[in-house]
């Protein structure tokens, strides 16, 4: 109330299209990124690690998670899990699935800093309101500094992301007595979210698969 009453005063533009909104993103960006959500979202929930992803990375969907993670919006953030968590709760190989924990895939502690939040974590606590399950925002920390993925190939990301990540000490009781659920904005070839899971794994933690915004084609 307060908030739609400020932003009479206040004019408030969409932070992907630059037109005034009521909204945190406007109706008609939020139409245009609807088209980028998959049909299936369980469709590579099988094998090793499963994957389950809200949408297709291009177009207005990766213009939105470039201005989430670079212009700050955590808004949009917010609206994407939230619409993550709808999903999930609308397929039938996932929502039967009752107490997880939530891991968001952590920044490297400097990136963190430097950008005040890590967007995985923001995604994952409107996921985690939607669908009850427990947010564990700190579970995994990044101990080693790695390159940017970007122009890798697949084997030299897996080298890049070795060892990355270590379970948190004071958490690993804690996280043995319940399946965790990896959350990460962007999936791209599985490097990352495989290392992620094999540092809980070693601990002797069960992971049932990680939930991602986008996967490119
Ligand atoms: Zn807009």
């Amino acid at each position: 109330m307060l908030k739609s009453l400020l932003s009479l005063f206040l004019q408030e533009n969409c932070p992907l299209c630059d037109r005034p909104t009521q909204e945190e993103i406007c109706s008609y960006c939020q139409k245009q990124l609807k088209n980028y959500k998959l049909k299936n979202h369980q469709q590579f929930w099988q094998g090793e690690l499963p994957l389950f992803v809200w949408g297709q990375y291009e177009g207005k969907l990766k213009q939105s998670i470039a201005a989430l993670k670079y212009d700050k919006y955590q808004s949009i953030g917010e609206l994407l899990g939230i619409w993550l968590g709808e999903s999930w709760s609308n397929s039938s190989k996932v929502k039967s699935i009752k107490s997880i924990t939530v891991i968001p895939i952590p920044l490297d502690p400097k990136k963190q800093k430097d950008r005040g939040f890590n967007q995985a974590e923001v995604i994952a606590r409107t996921f985690c309101q939607i669908t009850g399950y427990r947010l564990q925002g700190n579970g995994l920390e990044k101990v080693r500094s790695t390159q940017a993925m970007f122009g890798l190939n697949p084997t030299e990301r897996q080298a890049n992301i070795k060892q990355a990540f270590r379970v948190r000490k004071s958490l690993e009781k804690q996280l043995a007595s319940n399946p965790v659920l990896l959350l990460d904005d962007i999936y791209t070839t599985g490097a990352t979210a495989t290392e992620a899971a094999q540092s809980l794994r070693s601990k002797g933690i069960k992971v049932i698969g990680i939930a991602a915004i986008a996967k490119p084609n």
